[in-house]
């Protein structure tokens, strides 16, 4: 719906969900629960990513979330590895991580070169650590709907959802991608919170069909302008979780944003919404994995009391 303000000027009839305000709230009551857990004794948070390779983007995803940590007071390490780094040395730098009491959180940057079996390497993760979710044990737990490491991306998108006041329980939701980090878990979060759930993917056929139907539409293909004005319902929320760089440089969604945003009751923005919440559930993932570490170390020192 276009509205036009005494200027005649078009405005935007959606909200426009700030991802960045929220994660700034987050972190800073992060912060204050890393005190806490300090102040009762116990060791910081401590996060170790592994990177294996040069890639470009992934160096810059793992700078991001290094620096989000230290500024919330989780200790990170950073393990940079080969290209031609083995599976058995990879798994052994796991091995020993999983063995090591300060750190409360692993995660390996994906994508991993095409030698590396990556299931194999997702499994070795200490469950109790594996703060992505990505272990088999997590992903089993998140289909029975309990998982303790919701997967970062969709975890963000709830919290998003959440802090909007949209209730999701008997909506549409639309998905618009399969993955196993992105849409897969964002339809298991969902689900457990009573929406009415449809997946689409590369072969569905005629998109819009579903697309028009939902609520809330959660797009994550990885396709610019995807989703155009028509294929949206008047009055939904949309939540745009799509990073693409155009040739220009310019990073952009999967929605057409300036046309869906004339149509909708809320969107996010791509740069500044999904995105910086992916790193804030990370920070989350880590210090909630710190605490119960410290729950465990206190039963275990009040038996020796
Ligand atoms: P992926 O390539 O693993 O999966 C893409 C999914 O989209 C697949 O299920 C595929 O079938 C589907 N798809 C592709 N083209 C489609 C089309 N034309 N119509 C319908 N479905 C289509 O990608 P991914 O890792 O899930 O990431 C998806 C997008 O989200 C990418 O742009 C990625 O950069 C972005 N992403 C953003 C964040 C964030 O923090 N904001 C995190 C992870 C991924």
């Amino acid at each position: 719906m276009r509205k036009r303000n005494g200027s005649g000027e078009i405005e935007l009839a959606a909200k426009i969900i700030d991802g960045r305000k929220l994660a700034a709230k987050l972190r800073e009551a992060f912060a204050l629960r890393v005190q806490a857990l300090e102040a009762s004794g116990a060791c910081p948070p401590g996060l170790a990513v592994i990177l294996v390779g040069e890639d470009a983007a992934s160096a810059v995803y793992v700078r991001n979330k290094i620096r989000a940590c230290e500024a919330t007071g989780i200790k990170s390490v950073s393990h940079r590895l080969p290209s031609t780094v083995s599976n058995a040395e990879l798994l052994g730098m796991i091995v020993e991580l999983n063995a090591d009491a300060d750190v409360h959180g692993i995660l390996v940057q994906l994508p991993l070169p095409a030698h590396i079996d990556v299931a194999r390497v997702l499994e070795t993760i200490a469950i109790e650590k594996d703060v992505d979710g990505f272990h088999l044990y997590n992903v089993g737990a998140l289909v029975a709907g309990n998982t303790v490491f919701p997967p970062c991306t969709p975890y963000g998108v709830v919290k998003l959802l959440e802090s909007e006041g949209v209730s999701v329980e008997g909506q549409n939701v639309v998905i618009v991608g399969a993955s196993n980090i992105v849409g897969k878990p964002m339809a298991l979060m969902l689900m457990a919170r009573d929406a009415t759930v449809a997946i689409c993917h590369a072969k569905t056929r005629d998109l819009a069909q579903f697309t028009i139907l939902a609520d809330i539409l959660v797009v994550a293909a990885g396709v610019p302008n995807l989703i155009l004005p028509q294929m949206v319902k008047t009055g939904a929320i949309v939540i745009d979780v799509g990073i693409n760089r155009l040739p220009d440089g310019t990073i952009t969604g999967d929605v057409d944003f300036a046309g869906v945003a004339q149509k909708a009751a809320g969107i996010t923005p791509v740069p500044g919404g999904v995105g910086p919440m992916t790193v804030t559930m990370l920070l989350e993932n880590t210090i909630a994995s710190a605490e119960r570490a410290s729950v465990r170390q206190r039963l275990v020192e009040a038996r020796h009391d």
